[in-house]
């Protein structure tokens, strides 16, 4: 029970960086956070990538959606590479399948290469660049230490409290984080059905209430100013409602 509660609260950190504080925070400046609570979360952040090269490329995909220039686009380079090849960057099965597979172990691999790769468009997070906080945590050697920091605190605690089966359930827990995340970018722009606009992004109700809201992705390609991706109560975003409840605490404010 403990184990599954431990298993629980990393998937909900994981989504509510990346999807909260990456994607509609950082990126997308729907809100502001209290500076040290940013900070925190920022922190949270970093297995999804570095906060420049992560808004840069995000930046880049909404620009050109689908359309030659989007980094990671199904419909013109594949599910795989779409999925998390482009991060390698590669096509070839094997390689896609053991890098989605490789859960808590990635940070290692991500960790070194991140800050290295995927850098050309960079200059889509100019602001991102200006922050102190978030360039310094991009820097080659500084995020390096912190994710290799980061998989090996979480291993051995999961070990010291829950031997191998800690191990194992920190693995996959982080297997199910990274795709979850990475569904978005793949199934995201194939399954579901469409928005109002014309555009091959896709609202998938599975998808939306597994990864925090995120699967609402037809409606977040139609107004990616919006801080709530759901457009009706039944269409739950449950990243807006852990938004809404910042905001109560103060530590959040919506921009309109
Ligand atoms: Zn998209
Ligand atoms: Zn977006």
């Amino acid at each position: 029970m403990a184990l599954l509660a431990y298993c629980f609260v990393l998937y909900c950190l994981g989504g509510l960086s990346a999807s909260v504080m990456y994607h509609r925070i950082l990126t997308h400046r729907v809100a502001s956070l209290q500076p040290l609570f940013k900070k925190v979360l920022l922190v949270l952040a970093l297995p999804s990538g570095t906060p420049v090269q992560w808004v840069g490329t995000h930046r880049q995909h909404h620009r050109f959606a689908d359309k030659p220039g989007d980094p990671h686009s199904p419909v013109l380079d594949g599910f795989r590479y779409a999925h998390c090849g482009w991060y390698i960057p590669s096509k070839n099965a094997l390689i896609c399948l053991a890098y989605a597979l490789a859960g808590v172990f990635r940070m290692y691999f991500d960790g070194y290469w991140r800050p290295r790769t995927n850098q050309q468009y960079n200059d889509n997070a100019m602001d991102i660049q200006q922050d102190p906080f978030c360039c310094w945590l991009s820097r080659k050697f500084v995020y390096q230490g912190i994710m290799w920091l980061y998989a090996t605190v979480l291993l051995v605690f999961a070990y010291a409290c829950f031997g191998t089966s800690g191990i194992v359930a920190t693995w996959l827990t982080f297997v199910v984080i990274y795709n979850l995340g990475d569904s978005i970018n793949s199934i995201g722009h194939l399954s579901g059905k469409p928005g109002a606009l014309f555009h091959r992004a896709r609202n998938n109700r599975f998808l939306a209430y597994i990864t925090f809201g995120e699967g609402w992705h037809a409606h977040h390609h139609d107004r990616a100013d919006r801080a709530n991706l759901g457009n009706t109560y039944l269409q739950i975003d449950a990243g807006y409602q852990i938004m809404q409840f910042f905001a109560h605490l103060g530590l959040l404010k919506f921009r309109k």
